[in-house]
Formats: C-alpha cells, structure tokens, sequence
C-alpha cells in the first residue's frame, strides 16, 4: 500500500455541499462550524442546506440512478477500484483528516481507514456477486424468476465516531449495486463523514448525481431527508433514541421506507476463571479505551468471575495506569479527547452518578480541555448506571459474577444486543457461553471490537435491525422481484 501527503494536492474547499455533482454553497441562514475537539481551533465552517437543496440532490439522484442501473457490473466494480486506489494514495491525507475533525488518536485512525478501505474492496465484488434464481412452480407452464434489483435511491444518515468507516460501508454497497445516495454526515464531521469522500469518489469518476452529501441542521432537513419520496430505504447509523424517531417516520409518514438501522451497544467483556488474565487484560484495555470507548462495539461491562476478580482489577489498574493520554496526533496517545461539550457532559454525569450509587472509583484523573483521563470502578452491580446504559466515554465499571451462569445472566441483563466477548480456557466453554449471549455478535478470547468486510455486522433488540458487509448487505441494498411467466395457457376455474 503506498501513500502520499502531497498538500498541493491536498482535497480543499470543504465549505460547499455536494449536490447533482456540483460543489455549491449551502443556501440556510446557519452555519456548521467544524472544530478540532482536541484543541478547539476551527477547521472549516459550512454553509447549511435548505430543504430546496436537499430536494435537489433527491432530484439528482433520483435521475442519476436510473442509468447507473443499467451499466455493466464491471463498470461499477470499476469505480470502487478506482476508490480503492485513491484511498491508498491520500492515505496520510485521510488519516490526517480523522485525527484532526474527530479526535481519532493514530491508532485509532489507522483502523479505522483500514476499514473503510476494506469495505470499499469488498463493495467492488458485489456488482458480479449479485444473482437472481429460478424457482420450480406448481402451475403447469409456468416458470418463476427472482430477480434482484437496485433499491434505487438510498438515504444515508452517519455518525460521527467512525465517520469514515460506517458512512463508506454504506454508501460503497449502495453505489456498487446500482444504487444513487443521499447522505447526511453528522454535524461533528462532516468531512470525515461525507465531503472527503465525495471528493474522493468524484476523482474516481462516478458520475455526477449518484453521491449527494447535504450538511444541514436537523430541525432543517433532519426529518425530511427520511420522510421524502425518493428513498426507499434509509440506512441509519447512530443512537437508539434518533434510530426509533427515524424508524417511525420511515413507516408512519405518507410513504412507507425500507430502514437498516445500526444503533448503540452495551458490550459485555466477560472473564471466566480459567481465562488467561493477562492477556484478557490486554484486550479489556484496548476494547475499552480505543478512541476513547465512543464506539457501539465498545467494552461497556467488564465481567468478572469472582474467584479471579481481584486478580483481573490489580493487573488491569496497572496496565491502564500506563496508558499515554492526550494529544491524538501523537504516534503512542492511547486515549485522546472526547468528540463535543455535550458529550463531555454527559460523561462528567456518569462519573459522579457512579460514585453515589455506591462503585469504588479506583483510578480517575484530571479532565483537562476535552480529554478525559480513564476511569475505573469496581464494585459496580447490574443495576447501575454504568451498566445500564452505553457510556460512550473512557469509563469503565467492571463487575463481580458469582459464576459462569451468574456471568452469563449478567451479560444478558441489557437492552442492548450489538457486540459481546468472552474470555476463556476452555474452548467449548466459550461457545458454549457464546452461543448463550442474545447479541448479533460475540467473540471468543477477543474484544467485542471487531469489524470484517465479509461477515454479518449488526445487533438485535435496541441495537437494531439489518446487517452490514458481505452478502447480508448486498440483500439490504437490493430488492427482490418474483417474474412469473406462462409459457401455455393455464387453466383457470371461471
Ligand atoms: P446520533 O443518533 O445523535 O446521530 C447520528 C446521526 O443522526 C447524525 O448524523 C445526526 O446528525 C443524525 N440525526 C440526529 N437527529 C436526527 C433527526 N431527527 N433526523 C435525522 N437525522 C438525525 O448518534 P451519534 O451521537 O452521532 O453517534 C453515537 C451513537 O451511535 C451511539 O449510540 C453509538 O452506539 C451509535 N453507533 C452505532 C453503530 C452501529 O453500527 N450499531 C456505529 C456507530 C455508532
């Protein structure tokens, strides 16, 4: 893989939206003011869309799709190639980018392009993965087809935690098959989330009117970017409260939408006794404290079986003690800062929640700016609030299990399904306990942060509904369509 900062040929010009194929200033009166959450300064600020722009690129889309339909599978596989490539050369660029507008330390940012790479790739092989079937039929003469078809237009809503990865393992599945896109990052990102990479599939010669990125305000075109005509699925990635509000105006309005739903986490990481401590140690830490554990797949609850509890605490203290903390640009900051003021806030809320409903607070630290130090609790029962509800923050309370059933009712207790881990000797005993957990994915010896282009990514219960990556999405972003033919006259009884 080669890479090349050459800032002169640095992307620029980040203030417009993205519209028909056409970089044009947003039109509302508000304006989008992207800053670096590590040190405050300003990046770039954005014009917002109107809901005339946003029709106008629902408009776009809508024409665009209906040729993009009809080109070749390897003309599309072509262009995610070309994307591939371009990722590739602005490597440094991109990673520059994430560390800059969300506060990805260089680990973290690394992943994630990673990631987004991978999906990218993936994405070039569905336009020749994609099939349709012949069925057998009970009516003599007859033969039945099912096709599967573009959606046609999609409506994609992204986050701002891994801005990169979660729009591009979107809008690349969506585009491959033959599908246009309307996106809107979220307001924390809408570089990293969106423009960057309509700048990038615009180099890559997509043609124009297919990729639509419209930054605006919710109360201007949150509601109406779901509730539109033009789209027939919405593939949301974020919160559970914004993903039930965005799946209710996709089926209560005056047009019912197919919705893909990705929403928050509440992971277990759980430790049986006979579990190696020291490396479940290791990936407790990394689980937990990766981009500052604002991630859906994040360690949320560490348990613990009790025999080997106050072993797995002292080990774990000392290794997070040894973590460096700060600025993300630098090559070994583990924990940087944290995305905006709001959630900054609710972090300082969980901590003094933890304490008064009774968690032993075992390591903590000054919060200086936005960068929250870690913050370990023991003691912590299912109850609490730390275990109740997805953090989102360098927090973690890590509680006691009587055993492996106790562990597992624990690992249970949640509303939440997405990701879920569990560390163990014993190989049966973990599938076993895997098989046990209600979530959409669980991974022996191993944190519950994993992401593979080829395998199903997604949650049950409030975590959400619809998978990503390999063929699941290439089922989410296509429709199907049963063509029967007569080949005789049949038989009908009047
Ligand atoms: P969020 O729900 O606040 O925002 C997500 C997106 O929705 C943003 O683009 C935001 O601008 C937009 N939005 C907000 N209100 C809207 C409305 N009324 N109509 C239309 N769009 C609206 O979430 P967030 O704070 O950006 O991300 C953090 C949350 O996302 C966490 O709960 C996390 O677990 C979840 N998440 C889930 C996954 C997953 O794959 N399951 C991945 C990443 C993040």
């Amino acid at each position: 893989m080669s890479s090349n900062d050459n800032s002169s040929n640095a992307y620029s010009d980040f203030h417009l939206q993205f519209i028909g194929g056409e970089w044009q200033k947003g039109k509302d009166d508000s304006i989008n003011t992207d800053t670096n959450p590590y040190n405050g300064d300003t990046i770039v600020e954005i014009q917002q869309a109107t809901k005339d722009q946003l029709d106008e690129a629902y408009d776009a889309a809508d024409q665009a799709q209906a040729k993009w339909a009809k080109t070749t599978p390897a003309e599309r596989a072509a262009v995610m190639y070309k994307v591939v490539n371009i990722l590739d050369q602005r490597q440094d660029e991109i990673v520059d980018w994430l560390i800059k507008e969300s506060g990805s330390t260089r680990i973290k940012a690394m992943v994630e392009f990673s990631s987004a790479r991978a999906i990218t790739l993936e994405a070039a092989s569905f336009p020749n993965r994609v099939h349709g079937e012949i069925r057998p039929s009970n009516t003599p003469g007859k033969e039945n087809f099912i096709y599967r078809e573009p959606i046609g237009v999609v409506a994609v809503i992204s986050p701002w935690n891994f801005p990169l990865h979660l729009t591009q393992r979107s809008i690349a599945p969506a585009l491959a098959l033959g599908n246009a896109v309307v996106l809107k990052p979220a307001s924390d990102t809408p570089v990293t989330g969106g423009l960057l990479l309509a700048k990038v599939f615009e180099e890559a010669g997509l043609p124009k009117g297919l990729l639509n990125v419209v930054v605006g305000s919710g109360s201007e075109i949150g509601d109406a970017i779901v509730e539109h005509k033009a789209p027939s699925l919405v593939s949301f990635t974020g919160s559970t409260s914004v993903g039930k509000h965005i799946g209710e105006l996709a089926n209560g309005g005056e047009y019912i939408k197919q919705v893909a739903l990705e929403l928050g986490g509440n992971s277990p990481f759980v430790v049986l006794k006979d579990a190696d401590i020291e490396q479940a140690v290791k990936a407790a830490a990394f689980g937990k404290f990766l981009h500052q554990g604002q991630i859906c797949i994040a360690i949320n609850r560490v348990i613990v079986e009790d025999e080997i509890y106050d072993d797995f605490v002292e080990r774990f203290l000392a290794h997070v003690k040894t973590l460096n903390v700060g600025d993300p640009n630098k090559q070994d900051t583990a924990v940087g800062p944290i995305i905006n003021e709001k959630q900054l806030k609710s972090l300082k809320e969980k901590i003094a929640k933890a304490q008064e409903e009774g968690a032993k607070m075992i390591l903590s630290g000054e919060i200086e700016g936005q960068v929250v130090p870690p913050h370990i609790f023991t003691e912590v029962t299912r109850e609490m609030d730390l275990s109740c509800n997805e953090v989102f923050g360098p927090l973690v309370g890590i509680i006691r299990a009587k055993d492996e059933d106790d562990a597992l009712s624990i690992a249970n207790d949640s509303m939440y399904g997405l990701s879920s881990a569990v560390f163990t000797a014993d190989m049966q005993k973990g599938l076993r306990f895997a098989r046990g957990i209600r979530a959409g994915m669980t991974h022996i010896n191993d944190i519950s942060v994993n992401d593979e282009s080829n395998t199903p990514f997604g949650g049950e219960k409030n975590s959400g509904i619809g998978r990503f990556n390999g063929e699941w999405v290439l089922e989410e972003f296509t429709r199907t369509h049963w063509i029967s033919m007569q080949n005789e006259p049949r038989q009908y009884p009047f």
